[in-house]
């Protein structure tokens, strides 16, 4: 397939006054069945092969928006994890947030905004950093981190379906350290930037909608991981409420077509950004962005 004259090796798009840089926390694995929930495996290891434990890998692709401020939507699973969370998960970060950082000319501490799509370890692991000391804090020391408060009150009271995806140290000490910003609603985080609620995957998980000059990118986060997840029954069986994802997918997807949005697929292993296409009533990515 084409790579429309962007190189495969570019990370960066520039969308308006906005420019917006696929970066990198690494690979992990997890389950091929809970990734595709209903759907069957002879039809999901087509697109996704698993491995001898069952399971696929996946990206983790923060997103860097250089704007009116330097902002950073999600940061990957970061370098806390025990060796055992390691294996279970094949956590990988040979390559990972702070070499693709560097790579766009940036270190942790130019970082002025960190969003989170939502709370989960793969998604928040990278916004904390446990110091020789042994003490945990803040990665970006001159962050302002932003939340959606209801996503907060979650996270911070687990029940046993989501406490595995919830690790108190990757947010709790950003409210210990005073850094932290709790957003009600769909809020303008900065210009051209702003939140919209989708429920599904967690109860205020939320995408981020990006415009600058009349274009529209989209950092779907877990709405959907890969571009395996475009059709619509193809949903996480880790969703709280996938009826939720189905409805918000179905209305999405559409959108995306009809208005050309750059999607940003934060866990697809290859594909880091693409259109979403249609054709014979099929729908499928045309890549944009690959790799980190
Ligand atoms: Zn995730």
């Amino acid at each position: 397939m084409g790579d429309g004259g962007w190189g495969m090796r570019k990370h960066t798009i520039h969308l308006g006054e906005l420019a917006l840089t696929t970066l990198m926390d690494g690979y992990f694995r997890l389950d091929g069945g809970a990734m595709f929930g209903v759907v069957p495996k002879p039809l999901w290891e087509k697109r996704a092969p698993a491995d001898e434990r069952n399971r696929i890998i996946l990206g983790m692709r923060p997103l860097l928006v250089t704007g009116l401020r330097l902002m950073l939507i999600d940061a990957g699973a970061g370098g806390k994890m025990d060796a055992k969370s390691v294996d279970i998960y094949a956590l990988d970060r040979t390559r990972n947030l702070t070499h693709s950082l560097a790579d766009s000319g940036h270190g942790v501490e130019d970082i002025e905004i960190v969003l989170a799509s939502h709370l989960h370890f793969d998604h928040v692991g990278g916004f904390t950093t446990r110091d020789p000391s042994g003490e945990i804090r803040p990665t970006f020391p001159n962050a302002r981190y932003v939340v959606r408060t209801e996503e907060w009150e979650d996270a911070t009271h687990p029940h046993e379906r989501n406490r595995a995806s919830y690790l108190q140290d990757d947010f709790v000490p950003l409210k210990a350290a005073g850094v932290l910003d709790l957003v009600d609603g769909d809020a303008e985080i900065m210009p051209g930037v702003r939140v919209r609620w989708t429920g599904g995957h967690a109860r205020s998980h939320q995408v981020v909608m990006i415009e600058s000059g009349g274009r529209t990118a989209v950092f779907v986060a877990d709405m959907m991981p890969t571009t395996a997840h475009i059709d619509e029954p193809w949903i996480m069986g880790y969703d709280l409420y996938p009826m939720e994802t189905l409805a918000f997918k179905r209305a999405f997807v559409r959108e995306a077509i009809d208005n050309e949005y750059l999607i940003f697929f934060e866990h697809d292993p290859r594909i880091a950004a693409g259109y979403i296409r249609e054709k014979d009533r099929r729908k499928y990515v045309e890549p944009v962005l690959f790799d980190s």
